[in-house]
């Protein structure tokens, strides 16, 4: 059996049924504390400059607002009752590469995600290693670290917005392998270095990505050793994978981490200007 890691276990980047995930804020929770989580955030899709999405961006944020109301309620209660929660839970959201305008202050966390490219590359179906592409993905995180807005850099090396270059048809499992040819071929050490370099500026964290394991070793390594403060995400849709956190927190322990090294966003609400 696996030793209990002496980092607190957190999750960072759930999904609830607000948007494309399972499950009430309540339930999260619930399972959270079950887990012997210290720390879950739910941070729904909020993004209201993705050129394809498909729900209402002002009933979104107002769904996400009503949870954020009701978390920061029931943590003051238990604040101020004689048995605190074990679990906080927390409220933000995952948004793409462009700032939104207008966002409320008072979320918890923001995570800020390449969910697609913010500069037109002429792209095909089927042409996966097309450089553009790719350099215009790694200009866009660098981006992000720059951006007042944002906490988290959300799954920098995992999840690519590769849609324009895919050939229709293909399995979760292959995305995958084709992501790690991707990120072995592009994302090479001087653009690591460049984002963890501006990160540790700016302070935001790096994800650890735990859906699909990333980044690798090599570049967690280097990010600590750069002073970079990593977020753990399980990027959960089901309540079955909320808390599914044991990739990140092996990695951070086996590579001499320590509590310090591991981001929690500040409980306070209203803390950040943006
Ligand atoms: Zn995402
Ligand atoms: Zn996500």
């Amino acid at each position: 059996m696996r030793a209990m890691s002496r980092l607190s276990r957190v999750d960072l980047h759930v999904h609830s049924e607000i948007s494309d995930g399972h499950g009430s804020l309540d339930a999260i929770h619930e399972h959270a504390r079950e887990q012997g989580l210290s720390v879950v955030a739910v941070a729904d899709h909020y993004d209201p400059m993705d050129p394809r999405r498909d729900y209402d961006a002002p009933a979104r944020l107002q769904a996400i607002l009503e949870v954020r109301s009701l978390a920061h309620s029931r943590r003051a209660a238990h604040a101020a009752g004689a048995a605190p929660d074990g679990t906080l839970a927390l409220v933000g959201i995952e948004r793409g590469p462009v700032s939104i305008p207008g966002l409320p202050q008072d979320l918890d966390l923001v995570i800020g995600s390449v969910h697609y490219l913010t500069r037109p590359v002429a792209a095909r179906q089927g042409d996966l290693f097309n450089s553009d592409f790719w350099a215009a993905y790694r200009d866009d995180v660098l981006r992000l670290a720059l951006d007042p807005q944002v906490d988290v850099l959300g799954h920098i090396a995992g999840y690519l917005p590769m849609d324009p270059l895919l050939n229709p048809g293909s399995t979760l499992q292959e995305r995958r392998a084709m992501e790690r040819e991707i990120a072995a071929r592009f994302f090479d050490r001087s653009w690591y270095d460049a984002l963890f370099f501006r990160a540790a500026a700016t302070g935001k964290a790096v994800e650890l990505h735990c859906a699909t394991r990333t980044p690798g070793p090599d570049e967690v390594r280097l990010g600590l050793g750069l002073g970079v403060k990593f977020s753990i995400g399980s990027d959960a849709h089901s309540l079955d994978r909320v808390g599914d956190v044991a990739w990140a927190l092996d990695l951070l322990e086996s590579l001499g981490a320590t509590a310090r090294d591991i981001f929690i966003p500040a409980e306070a609400p209203g803390r950040r200007c943006r």
